[in-house]
């Protein structure tokens, strides 16, 4: 039986970071993943690998070398990149201050504010009646569920990574992973396994305090032929839920108005971002639902909610739902990220936060220099 270098547990994007940062070193990498392809969070998000309102430090640097990462294994792979940087429209001017303020800071580099007249004359799918907006050139953005297949397959093809669907991982012996058909042998074991810490680590997942955060999310049929978004779109209530803008001093206000305007979306956790296919379809959500256990119903009073925002925001008259589905991410008392050395040489790797899309490259990279602690073989 062949021995790998690293064997991964889970083919979401984080075990995929791994997998690739592996390869970059040179190392024979085996993937094992319990469904017949990616199926979980991976694929359920907006894509949107964002940069700018990740919380300052550890994320916000993950994100800019993810990003990085991403415009180079999109070209490679053959995945395309359907939006380019976000802008976020400021409906209130407590919003517009927040956004003022986080442009004058050290974060607001690459970003630039608009007043009204040009975002509407920039984006003429907005509404009158807004403050302002900032324009930000950092992000991507790519269709999660044409991207993940594209990423192994390229990852399998032109670095020799090994792909076993459909083998549930049962238990970790050393650096073997046991599955329902054998053992893969390796030298060192990342478990990426998403919401499911506690099948590895049940004390862990106890310690830290592992709960699910469930999202509703909704794909419209284009609204029209010329209603193009080079861009992905966030409004107020988005920046109440990242932290970088949160940490700005206006965001006080601008979450004391929403406490009396909006308490039913802010109960729901609903905020809204706006992402576009290639096709015209728009990618439209989310809201936040925290509990013990993956919630498996969705509620027509959310994806209400999520839309009344998206027609406050934009000229969006009847949109026609295609799609609904739930997602799922873990959240815990670590964030942003779990990352536990189980027993030498086995790390488990969790993001605790809701942005793996955004930063689980450097993840990736991160976990392979602490295997350098072990004085690794690699064959670079
Ligand atoms: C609706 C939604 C929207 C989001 N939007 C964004 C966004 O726009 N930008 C952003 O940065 N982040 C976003 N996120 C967060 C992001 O999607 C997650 O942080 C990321 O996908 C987590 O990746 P993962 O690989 O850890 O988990 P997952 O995608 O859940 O993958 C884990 C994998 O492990 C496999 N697995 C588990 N147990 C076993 C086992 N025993 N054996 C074998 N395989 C196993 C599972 O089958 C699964 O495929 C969003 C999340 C959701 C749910």
């Amino acid at each position: 039986m062949a021995t790998f270098d690293l064997v991964v547990v889970g083919a979401g994007i984080v075990g995929l970071a791994h997998a690739l940062a592996g390869a970059r070193r040179g190392m024979r990498v085996a993937v094992l993943e319990r469904d017949a392809r990616a199926s979980m969070a991976s694929v359920r998000n907006f894509g949107f690998v964002t940069v700018t309102g990740q919380d300052e430090g550890a994320t916000r640097r993950r994100a800019l070398r993810s990003r990085e990462v991403w415009a180079e294994v999109a070209a490679a792979a053959g995945i395309e990149i359907h939006q380019r940087g976000a802008v976020v429209v400021a409906r209130r001017p407590e919003a517009f201050a927040v956004l003022r303020e986080y442009a004058a800071g050290s974060m607001g580099e690459g970003c630039e504010l608009w007043d009204a007249g040009e975002t509407i004359a920039r984006m003429p799918q907005v509404r009158q009646g807004i403050a302002g907006a900032l324009s930000s050139r950092h992000e991507l953005r790519v269709e999660a569920r044409e991207a993940l297949p594209l990423l192994a397959r390229w990852l399998e093809q032109a670095h020799g990574v090994t792909f076993l669907w459909g083998a549930t991982a049962l238990g970790i012996e050393g650096t073997s992973v046991r599955h329902g058909e054998g053992v893969v042998e390796g030298r060192a074991v990342v478990i990426a396994p998403g919401t499911a810490v506690a099948a590895f680590a049940p004390e862990l997942a106890q310690r830290v305090r592992l709960r699910d955060c469930t999202l509703q999310m909704m794909r419209i049929a284009s609204p029209g032929a010329d209603f193009r978004l080079p861009s992905v779109v966030m409004t107020d209530l988005s920046l109440l839920r990242y932290g970088g803008f949160a940490a700005q001093p206006s965001a006080a206000a601008l979450r004391e108005r929403a406490t009396r305007e909006c308490s039913a979306q802010l109960a729901a956790g609903v905020h809204l971002i706006v992402a576009a296919g290639g096709d015209g379809t728009l990618v439209v959500g989310d809201s936040h639902r925290y509990g013990n256990l993956a919630d498996p119903f969705s509620s027509s009073e959310v994806d209400e909610l999520i839309l009344g925002e998206l027609q406050r925001l934009m000229h969006v008259p009847a949109p026609r739902i295609m799609q609904r589905w739930l997602g799922h991410y873990p959240v815990a008392d670590v964030s942003p990220l779990l990352s536990e050395e189980l027993a030498p040489r086995v790390r488990l790797v969790s993001v605790t936060s809701g942005t793996g899309m955004s930063t689980a490259f450097a993840i990736g990279e991160e976990t392979l220099e602490w295997l350098e602690g072990f004085d690794f073989p690699t064959r670079v």
